[in-house]
């Protein structure tokens, strides 16, 4: 398989941002595209990827505040997906002037993300699941082959994402992560939007919100 993946760690909120191709094809998208987009982008330029997609896991600002100047560089336009259910969200800047952050949210999202709908970049196939509770619409991206899950702020090493900002629920986000994390196989990876990895075992039994049972 030819699915590569650079992480960065960006941003007033040290939000993970990975870069991710198809090193056969060259084709690169950017899920989380967090903050200071010219450092993705140099990244990119320098493995000689070319970036055709930002995916957004959610629409909050320190995931999407680098999505301007990395769209500014590229002729086509990337093609931004984000699930309806954040348009709000996205519209309102990300929710960033709650934290004193006004930022510019790049090009409006075009691609709709459905449950189970199929993302490709050259060969890899990323399977979008829809995981409510973060947010209304945040959904994860499943490489199958891969065994590796982007999975935002639903989940992270030895914590969940938050369900107090608006849009947030508790039993929701714990549904989502009961039905679509932990069905996952045991050794699947789990990179989130903040922290280290982690995996669906450790997470299943250390867990201290959702695991343990
Ligand atoms: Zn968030
Ligand atoms: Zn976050």
């Amino acid at each position: 398989m030819s699915l590569e993946i650079v992480t960065f760690i960006l941003g007033p909120a040290q939000t993970n941002a990975y870069l991710v191709a198809d090193s056969q094809t060259r084709d690169a998208a950017v899920i989380d595209p967090a903050w200071d987009g010219k450092l993705i982008l140099a990244e990119a330029q320098k493995r000689g990827w070319r970036i055709a997609h930002l995916w957004y896991t959610h629409a909050h600002f320190d995931h999407i505040g680098g999505a301007a100047e990395i769209a500014d560089a590229l002729n086509p336009l990337p093609l931004v997906a984000l699930h309806p259910d954040d348009h709000i969200l996205w519209r309102a800047g990300g929710g960033g002037a709650y934290f004193g952050f006004d930022i510019d949210p790049g090009p409006e999202p075009t691609i709709d993300l459905v449950h189970g709908q199929i993302l490709r970049l050259g060969s890899v196939q990323f399977e979008v699941r829809y995981t409510p509770g973060h947010t209304k619409g945040h959904c994860v991206f499943y490489v199958a082959l891969e065994k590796v899950c982007f999975c935002g702020d639903l989940i992270f090493q030895n914590s969940v994402g938050r369900t107090d900002l608006p849009g947030g629920d508790w039993d929701t986000l714990e549904n989502s992560i009961r039905t679509q994390i932990f069905s996952l196989p045991d050794e699947t990876r789990l990179l989130s939007g903040h922290g280290p990895e982690t995996t669906v075992a450790h997470e299943k039994m250390h867990n201290p919100f959702v695991g343990g049972k």
